[in-house]
This record gives C-alpha cells, structure tokens and sequence, in this order.
C-alpha cells in the first residue's frame, strides 16, 4: 500500500514540460496566478485528498449508503471530505473571481481533481456533480436562476445532479418521457421517473439541485423536443432560504459493483406531491445544452478512469518493489534468497502496461483540459476556434481511451499482487470496481464509438480531423533522438493507414448503408485511439530525451529513463495491435453484423 495518488514528479512533467502550463499565466484570464499559485493549489489537492478523502475510502466501499426511515444514512466522512472541499474553493475554482472563484485554468483544476477521484471517486462524485450542475445553471439559466441557486451550489450549501437517465431512455435519451406541464404561476410541473441519478439523494448538504430533461406536453417527438429544467429538492424563496418540498422523491438506492460511496437513485417526480420544475433557457434546448456541457463531463470522465488505473498502478507498484518470491530463471541454486517480484520480467510486464496506460491517459487527459483553456481563453481567435473543433474530434477518445485502459491496468494490478490482489484486504480491487463503471456511463464506449465515426470524424469537411494531423506533425519533427525518430516513424505510418482506412470508410459511408460501416466502429475507436495516445507517448518522449542529457541527479535521470522506456513500451507492445483494427476496417468485416440473433 501506498498514499501515492498521483506521483507528483510526473504531473509536474506533464503541465510543465510537456503541456507549457506556465505559458497560460500571461493570459488576462489568468494574469494573478503564477507557477507557484498552481502549485500551491495542486499541493492542496494532494493532501486533502491524502488526509480527508483516501482514508474513507474503503470504509464507504464497505459500509455503503442505505435507505433507512426515509432517509439516506452515510458514513459522517463524506460531509466532512465534501464540505472541506468545497471550504478550499474548489467547487467554484475555475470560476470567475466576482462569483466567489478561483480562475484557475481548466488544466490546472483537472490536475486538482484528479487527487480526489484517485482518493476516493464514491465521495468525489457530490462535489463534481454540483460543479457541473452548476455549471448549466451559470451558462444558460436566467439572473433569478443564478441568483437563487449558484452562490449556494458554489459554497456547498447545496449540491447539484445531472438527470438524464431513464428506465426506457439510456443511450437513446431521444426517448425520455418525463414531462412538464407549465402551470399558472409560471413554473412547470414534471411528471416522470429517472433512473441511476447519481446523488439523487444524501445527507450532506441542505438541499440538492437536481438538472432534469423532460418534455414540455406538446413537445415535437425525439432530441428536438428535450428541455432541461432545474429541480430543487427543497423550494427556494428570494432570500436564498429553503422553504417547501418539492415533490421529487427517492424511489430507491441502487446497489452497484464499484464507485459505491456515491448514492445511485431512482427518483420519481410529482407521485405524491407537485413537483415544481423551472425551465432553463429555451424550451426543446434542453439536450443542446446538456451536450454544450458534455465535453467537460466526459473529458472528467475520461479523468477519472486514468486516476483510479494511476492509483492501481501505485499500489501494485509498491507492492512489487517490497514482495519477495522465486529466483530469476538463470539462478540455479535453491538457497539463493528470494528476490523482490518487480525483478521478474513478466512483473516489469505489467507494471509498464499500467505505467502506459495511465501516464498515457493522463496526458491525453491534461491534452483535452488544455483544449478547453484554448478554446476559451486563447488570445487569438483563430485558435480558440481550432481548440474547440480538435476538442470536439477528440472527446469520444478523451472519454473512451482512458475508460477502456484504465480498468485493464486494474486488472493487472491485481495479477501484479497475485492471490494478494483478489482479496478484499488489499485495495486494487475496489480500484477495478470503482472504474468499471467509466466505460459505461457518461455515454457507453459502443456509443462513443458511433459518435466518432458516424459523426464527428466528418464534421466541417474533417477540419478537425486535418488540425490533429498538423499537430502531430509538429510532434513528429520534433523527435530528434534515434530512439524518438524510430518512433516518430512509426507513429506517422499508422498514422498514413488510419487515413487511408478513413478516406475508405468516409466513401463507403456515402455510398452504402451506414449499418455495414458502423458496424467496426469500436475497432476504428481502438484505432483512433492508439494513434492518439502513441502521438501523447512522443510528445512525453521528446521531452524527457531533452531533459534527459542536462539531467544532474539520479532521480531525475531514472524518471525520464522510465518515460522512455514506458514510451518504447507503448510502441513496442501497443501501437502494433491496431494492425488487427486495420484488417478487419478496410475489409469492413461484416462478422457481428450479420450475425443474427436466433443463432446465438
Ligand atoms: C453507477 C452509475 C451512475 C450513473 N449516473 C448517472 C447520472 O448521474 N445521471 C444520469 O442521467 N445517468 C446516470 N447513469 C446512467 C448512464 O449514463 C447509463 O447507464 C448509460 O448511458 C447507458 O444507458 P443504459 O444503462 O440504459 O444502457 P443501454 O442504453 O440499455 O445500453 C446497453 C448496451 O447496449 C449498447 N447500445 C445501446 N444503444 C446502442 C446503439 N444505438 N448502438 C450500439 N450499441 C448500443 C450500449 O453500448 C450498452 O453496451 C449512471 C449509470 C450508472 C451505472
């Protein structure tokens, strides 16, 4: 075990040396922080997620929320972690100063928080979600709506969720049926039931804010009739006070594999009692405004899924350097001592998997938040236009790359501790539970894969698609090294075929329907993917070789030997497995599809 959440020596590396973090303080935006200012708050994050987050953790694995006489009864932990959190500012950090904010950069917040989830994601999930409720309100609710419910969201008075699910609408939320009716006095009245809203209902603060979609009566049938509304669990009036309840109730807890800290409800809106709903923005708006939001839950996402495979990798890594068994297979005599278990080749195997997978999403991580900085705060407008539109492309692998690799590199981690690992003494296995849920929700990855191929590869003519590719390129002359330039080579050849298969798939895509070509989807995802995060492994690699030579210490030297050798790693042992994506891409594989149901 190890209270190692994210090794600081690497975040520093990532915001600093790779991603040029610092560049961002001569923003007018940011022109009061400095490098130490986010470092400051980073160290912050660090260890109130050591001292009020990781060592509840477990305890709210075990001893999950239960509904009791009506109410959600949960470990007194929670409050405490949820109300420091948001007492260090955090919940309104990237926010303006004038709404109590912090204006930190998008980069540095996600940095910031992903020491919580890699703490603790149970408790993590109240605070993010009352950001991002928060957000919605901020972006497109009225000057009542924001003044009523920002300023108590902000200070963690009230928390916030995001429902969107229902029993019948889960990928397909064109079938929501929740409705709202608008009433005299000007606010509607929801009728509905949602599902796995993920803290529905707690004990933490006084009230909660729920954002739900529902359909005003009359609406047009599908996405287009989608409005979002704000629902409070406890009306407000003018002065800010918690007056009436509203009638949402909890209908019942979920009981799930991991991420079991955070409360998953089913509510029912207006079963026993008017439930009052304000429409946020305009009416039939409310998908688009969801999805306006998306980027950034599903860049956290994404977030999420590489911490917790960080945090496996951390304590597998530990456990590795400290567990003593077997000889290496030229030692022949018995009385050798044992060895410690990260000596065997097969163990360094699995360590340099997570390590590339992890240090890997993390990057692409960092990469999407600093996207989201450029889009909003980039000085020239012709950039911000391409952040946003390289964002966009990159969002289903922000989301999806991460959420894929990040369990796989729990799995590991607990083959890395052997029988240890399959324990419930030991923590990798929540760490697996916990992030099985990331390629589920937030958009399933089978869905984030129609969304890049079906949709966003081809957007505005592939522009994005052409500003990833300059981008690249730019990485790829960079590498300067032997070992760099192998890799560079082998980056911009996959590269070329992905294109290739791409212009192939774009025709066919014209031309036939679009069943049979979105039928690989998840194969171009793992392409696309693997490209991606290769591109991420070079960008890392061109920075430690640099740093490598003018190094002057033995920790610094081995830290950007291991991100070199993790580099060879993904090149070696990763980049190559797309050749099967290739295959059954430009062949456009028709195995699933017409495999039929009855033969199963
Ligand atoms: C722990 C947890 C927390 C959650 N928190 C929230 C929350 O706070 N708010 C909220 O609104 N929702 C929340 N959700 C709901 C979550 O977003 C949905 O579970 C998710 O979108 C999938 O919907 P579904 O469960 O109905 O699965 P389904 O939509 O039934 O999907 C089942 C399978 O079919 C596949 N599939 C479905 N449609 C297609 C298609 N068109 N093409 C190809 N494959 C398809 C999916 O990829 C998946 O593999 C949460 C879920 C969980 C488990």
């Amino acid at each position: 075990m190890t209270d190692t959440l994210i090794e600081r020596r690497d975040l520093s590396f990532q915001l600093y040396e790779v991603l040029d973090t610092e560049s961002l303080i001569q923003r007018e935006r940011f022109n009061e922080h400095s490098r130490d200012t986010f470092d400051a708050v980073i160290e912050t994050a660090d260890r109130m997620a050591r001292d009020k987050f990781a060592p509840h953790n477990s305890a709210v694995d075990k001893d999950e929320p239960a509904f009791i006489d009506g109410a959600v009864k949960m470990r007194p932990e929670v409050k405490e972690a949820f109300d420091a959190y948001a007492a260090a500012g955090f919940i309104a950090g990237r926010y303006d100063y004038s709404l109590g904010g912090m204006q930190l950069p998008e980069t540095v917040m996600a940095a910031c928080n992903g020491f919580f989830t890699a703490a603790n994601p149970g408790t993590a999930g109240y605070p993010f979600l009352t950001t991002a409720a928060a957000n919605l309100i901020r972006v497109f609710g009225n000057e009542q709506q924001q003044n009523t419910f920002l300023p108590h969201m902000l200070s963690g008075r009230f928390a916030g969720t995001m429902a969107l699910t229902e029993p019948q609408a889960g990928s397909s939320l064109a079938d929501i049926r929740t409705s709202a009716a608008l009433a005299d006095e000007g606010h509607y009245l929801i009728k509905g039931a949602k599902i796995y809203i993920s803290g529905g209902e707690q004990s933490i603060t006084e009230n909660i804010v729920h954002m739900v979609l529902a359909r005003i009566k009359g609406a047009p049938a599908g996405v287009r009739g989608i409005s979002l509304f704000i629902v409070p669990k406890f009306l407000v009036n003018e002065e800010g006070n918690t007056t009436a309840r509203n009638g949402v109730s909890l209908a019942g807890l979920i009981h799930k594999l991991g991420y079991r800290g955070t409360t998953s409800t089913a509510l029912s809106f207006g079963d026993d009692a008017p439930c009052h709903g304000y429409l946020v923005g305009e009416p039939h708006q409310g998908l688009k405004y969801m999805f306006q939001m998306m980027n950034e839950a599903r860049v956290g996402v994404g977030f999420g899924a590489a911490v917790i495979g960080y945090r496996g990798y951390m304590h597998s890594l530990a456990y590795a350097r400290d567990r003593q068994q077997g000889r290496r297979p030229s030692e022949k005599s018995p009385e050798a001592p044992q060895i410690p278990i990260i000596e065997h080749a097969d163990v360094r195997r699995m360590l340099l998997a997570q390590k590339a997978y992890s240090e890997g999403g993390l990057a692409l991580c960092l990469y999407g938040a600093r996207l989201m900085d450029d889009q909003h705060t980039h000085p020239d407008e012709q950039k911000r236009l391409e952040a946003g539109k390289l964002l966009d492309l990159l969002t289903p692998i922000i989301k999806a790359w991460p959420s894929e690799h990040g369990p796989k590199a729990n799995d590991l981690a607990i083959q890395v501790y052997g029988g240890a690992g399959y324990t419930r003494e030991y923590p990798v296995e929540q760490c697996w539970r916990d992030n099985r849920l990331n390629p589920i929700h937030e958009g399933t990855n089978g869905i984030q894969a129609l969304d890049l191929l079906g949709r966003k590869i081809w957007q505005d003519q592939s522009h994005g698609l052409q500003l990833l590719m300059q981008h690249m390129q730019v990485d790829l002359e960079a590498a300067t090294t032997d070992r760099c330039q192998q890799w560079a080579l082998s980056l911009s050849e996959t590269l070329q075929q992905t294109v290739k298969v791409t212009q192939s798939l774009g025709k066919s895509l014209m031309s036939e329907s679009p069943d049979k070509v979105l039928a690989n989807a998840f194969c171009y995802l793992h392409l696309f993917g693997h490209v991606v995060v290769s591109w991420m492994w070079l960008r890392q690699a061109n920075a430690a070789a640099q740093s490598l030579a003018s190094a002057n210490s033995d920790s610094e030297r081995n830290f950007y030997q291991g991100k070199l050798q993790a580099a060879q790693y993904f090149f070696h042992w990763e980049l190559p497995t797309v050749a099967q994506d290739l295959v059954l891409l430009r062949n456009m594989d028709d195995t699933c599809l017409n495999m039929k149901a009855e033969w199963f």
